[in-house]
Parts: C-alpha cells; sequence; structure tokens
C-alpha cells in the first residue's frame, strides 16, 4: 500500500470500540446496543480486519496506548477479547511500557475472564463504578451494587493489575453534596491509583433526559454541581492525588497516557463502529451501526485497495471525514492543552507550529488573564481554579 496521503506518525494511541451491553442505562447515548449478543463473533473478525487494515500503515509507530471501551468490553465473552490482542499484538508495534486499558462493568468481573485479559496483555482495567450509593445507582439504571464495585476493585487487584482506574459521576439527580462527598471518601479508602470523575450531561433522546423535561425527576443545580468540583479538588489534593487534568486525578506516575495523547492532540487510530480518528490531516469517524460495519468490513479484501480520503473515494466503513488545517489544528491544540493542569507547552507548540501562542492568541490570552481565568509561566499557559469551573467558555474563546 502506498498512496498515502497522510502523515504515519512516530507513535500513536489505538481505541477499539465494543458497542454490546447487558442493558442500557437511562442516561447513556453511546453507540452501544443491548440484545445484540449474537452479532459478537463476526463483529469481532471485523473489527480485526479494520485493525489489520491499519497496521499496513502503522507498522512501524509505536503505539503508546490501546483503549478497549464501548459499551461494555467485559460483557462479551473473554475469548474474543484474547482474540483480538493476539491479532494487535502480532500486528502493531507496541513495548513493555504500553498502557492497554479494557473498560468494565463490575458484574462481569471474574477470577476466570481477569485472568484471560492478564493473559493476553491487558495491564489496566477500568471500573464503571459511577457512584457507591445505591439509591443513585438505580436511578442511573446501572446493573450492579456499591458492594458489586468494592468486590470487583479487589478481584482486579488480586488477579495482578496494580494499575486501576475508578469511573464517577456527579451531579446525579437527588445527589446533594454530602452524598457525593461520602462516595469520594469510600473511593479513597480502596486507594485507586487513578480516578476519573464527570458530571452528568443529559443527553436528547435518553430516558433520563426525558424524566427530567417531564419533571419526574429533578435537574441537578449548577451551583451544587459546582461546589461538588470544588470539594472534589479540595479532598483528592489532601489525599496526595495529581488533579493532571479537568476531569481527571492520579497518584503520581500513574496518569493514564491514553488521555494524554488526546488532550496533546497527537495521532490516534480509532476502530469500530462510531470509532473517531485523527490521523493529521485527516480527522474522520466509522460508520455508527454495528451490523453495516461488520458487513463491510468482513467484505473487505485488504489487498486491494488503497485509502483515498483525499479524493473523496472513501472507503466504505467510513463515514464523515474532514481535514483539519494548520488554523484550527493550532486552536485544537489550545484546547485540548488547556484542559491538562500542566497547560499548553509554549515550547512544544513553538516547535510544533512555528509560532509562539502568546502572539497567535495573544487578544485571547489578554481577556483570559485579565478575568484570572488562566495563568501564563515562562513556559505554560494553564487555566486557574476559576478557569477550569468555567472552562467551556474558555475554550470557546478559541473557535
Ligand atoms: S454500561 Fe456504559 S456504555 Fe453501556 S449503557 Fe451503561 S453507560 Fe452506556
Amino acid at each position: 500500500m502506498s498512496n498515502n496521503n497522510f502523515a504515519i506518525a512516530n507513535e500513536a494511541s489505538l481505541y477499539i470500540h465494543i458497542p454490546f451491553c447487558q442493558t442500557k442505562c437511562f442516561y447513556c447515548d453511546f453507540n452501544t446496543y443491548a440484545k445484540l449478543e449474537s452479532l459478537i463473533p463476526s463483529y469481532i473478525n471485523a473489527l480485526e480486519s479494520e485493525a489489520i487494515f491499519w497496521s499496513n500503515y502503522f507498522n512501524k509507530t509505536e503505539i503508546k496506548s490501546i483503549f478497549i471501551g464501548g459499551g461494555t468490553p467485559s460483557y462479551i465473552p473473554s475469548k474474543y477479547i484474547e482474540k483480538l490482542m493476539e491479532t494487535i499484538f502480532y500486528k502493531f508495534k507496541l513495548t513493555k511500557d504500553s498502557e492497554i486499558t479494557l473498560e468494565s462493568n463490575p458484574n462481569d468481573l471474574t477470577k476466570s475472564n481477569l485472568k484471560t485479559y492478564y493473559k493476553s496483555g491487558i495491564n489496566r482495567i477500568s471500573l464503571g463504578v459511577q457512584t457507591f450509593d445505591n439509591s443513585l445507582l438505580k436511578v442511573l439504571g446501572r446493573r450492579h451494587s456499591s458492594q458489586n464495585a468494592i468486590e470487583a476493585y479487589y478481584l482486579i487487584k488480586e488477579s495482578g493489575f496494580k494499575n486501576i482506574n475508578l469511573d464517577l459521576m456527579y451531579g446525579l439527580p437527588n445527589q446533594s453534596t454530602d452524598k457525593w462527598v461520602d462516595t469520594l471518601y469510600q473511593l479513597l479508602s480502596l486507594k485507586p491509583l487513578h480516578v476519573s470523575m464527570y458530571a452528568l450531561t443529559l443527553e436528547e433522546g435518553t430516558p433520563m433526559n426525558e424524566w427530567i423535561k417531564e419533571g419526574k425527576l429533578p435537574k441537578q443545580n449548577d451551583d451544587i454541581v459546582a461546589d461538588m468540583y470544588s470539594k472534589t479538588e479540595e479532598i483528592m489534593s489532601k489525599n496526595n492525588y495529581l488533579h493532571y487534568e479537568i476531569s481527571n486525578w492520579a497518584i503520581s506516575g500513574f496518569e493514564s497516557k491514553h488521555n494524554i495523547n488526546y488532550w496533546k492532540n497527537k495521532t490516534y487510530i480509532g476502530i469500530g463502529p462510531g470509532a473517531h480518528s485523527y490521523i493529521p490531516p485527516y480527522r474522520f469517524s466509522n460508520i455508527k451501526s454495528p451490523r453495516e460495519y461488520t458487513k463491510h468490513l468482513n467484505n473487505l479484501n485488504l489487498d486491494e485497495f488503497n485509502f483515498r480520503l483525499i479524493n473523496n473515494e472513501k472507503l466504505k466503513f467510513i463515514d464523515t471525514s474532514e481535514i483539519i488545517n494548520t488554523e484550527l489544528e493550532m486552536s485544537e491544540t489550545i484546547m485540548l492543552g488547556l484542559r491538562l493542569n500542566s497547560g499548553i507547552d509554549i515550547e512544544q507548540f513553538k516547535i510544533r507550529f512555528d509560532i509562539n501562542p502568546l502572539d497567535k492568541y495573544s487578544n485571547n490570552f489578554d481577556e483570559l488573564n485579565n478575568h484570572n481565568l488562566i495563568e501564563i509561566t515562562e513556559d505554560n499557559i494553564k487555566l486557574t481554579p476559576k478557569g477550569r469551573l468555567l472552562s467551556n467558555e474558555v475554550f470557546l474563546k478559541f473557535f
């Protein structure tokens, strides 16, 4: 294959989408489906075909991180994850430092599937806890209890995994700041190395959004959500967690390589339906339907085609594509970099774009600085605590 009109990076991340869930949570609008289990075997073959396709271009690229997400990867039989990982290890260049994460649901984990994941080369487990409050888990439509989550966490540890992320959500209907703080202390008692905490966002078309519109559930008050966030920052920092990104905390040395690659606006390849890729200068997304995706990929003759996005002869499994010009790449690099608590590295920006970000966006930065939303040091530009609370407004300045 020689028709490369995109850049082959030295390093990249790989995202693998598993679009299956046992049940659909009430708040979720991800591209994931319940009752589609019959598709799993052919779907995994399709994923492997897409992985092989990309490996033809990226076989010399060091894959710094892999994230198997979804959906619920732990819901499908672990033999499929094992098969998939064999192909990935065979086709891509991974090192002993590559971070390989699998997303999981507390109810799915057993000694046996954790052993398979470990043997397959997975070295990080992300556990979807969301809250330790059983009544709120019911409001969310989750299928596990707080006790299930705690047991699953210890089982993961006993199975040899050190690097564990816990996913939590705050700003839930009927959640008081005190209830959230209780969850935070339960979380801290487990001593995970990494924690992601996101405020609930209400998505159109989800049952939860409808119930709130109909007044069957109360909408969370923005001031209370901001208060929860401030409390989180305070409590996590007292307990030695680095707040390295707006919604992510880690014990030093365990910041997620996969997330950092996104926030540094570097190359990532997304495989699976609805997955997004950024292979400069292209950003594109795959078709969303798992059935259509599986059909196209399983009919693909890997020797027959080239990647010709420029000529608009898109591959059938690709849905949307756009060329990211330098202007847009710069503003996205600013926006994503500001998410990191280390901020934008001025020198790195200058090397990448041949311009000082402080000159390029002088008006924006002056205004944000005057409002105490950013802080400029000799080396970095970063959000202040006030800027983190108002981050969406800050990001809008660059678009
Ligand atoms: S388990 Fe995750 S992906 Fe599946 S429905 Fe619930 S929130 Fe969505």
